[in-house]
């Protein structure tokens, strides 16, 4: 892989050309977090470091840390992943918009959407599945898979309305 190799001094040269963070990860194949698969469309592919509301949590973190993905963040795990936290955030919702007609890891995966959504803007728009980088789509999808299944050893918790 030519572009690994030669990435940091590349993404200098190219940052010295005035261009954006969004054509900087293009041009070095997309990912600078070294987390994210491949997307269905290029829309899909950003990476949590070339959106600022993302990667703004990383550097806002105190003490600075070293983490190169938002998937490391302690927070990510806590408000995203956590079957319970997304247990109680999917009751929040449902209290507010209804049940969700979804499997159990469906409602997982939408509640998780909307909490990374919530966690980087402060607020919640109509499409919040737009812009959610890869690698934290991808951290989702793995921990929420269809065939249903556990987290550290606890069964995801029910959402009440289990299709
Ligand atoms: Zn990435
Ligand atoms: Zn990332």
């Amino acid at each position: 892989m030519q572009f690994c190799l030669l990435e940091g001094r590349r993404a200098g040269q190219i940052r010295k050309k005035g261009f954006s963070k969004r054509l900087i990860s293009v041009l070095l194949a997309r990912c600078l977090c070294g987390h994210c698969e491949a997307m269905a469309s290029a829309v899909d592919s950003m990476c949590c470091r070339e959106v600022d509301a993302y990667w703004a949590l990383v550097q806002d973190l105190v003490p600075a840390t070293d983490i190169t993905c938002l998937t490391l963040h302690p927070g990510f795990d806590a408000c995203c992943l956590n079957p319970f936290s997304l247990q109680v955030a999917y009751l929040n919702f449902r209290q507010e918009h209804g049940a969700l007609h979804a499997s159990r890891a469906e409602q997982f995966r939408y509640t998780a959407y909307r909490q990374v959504v919530r966690w980087a803007h402060g607020f919640l728009g109509r499409e919040i599945r737009k812009a959610i980088p890869a690698c934290i789509v991808a951290a989702i999808r793995r921990q929420y898979p269809e065939e249903g299944g556990t987290y550290r050893g606890f069964q995801w918790p029910h959402m009440g309305d289990d299709q």
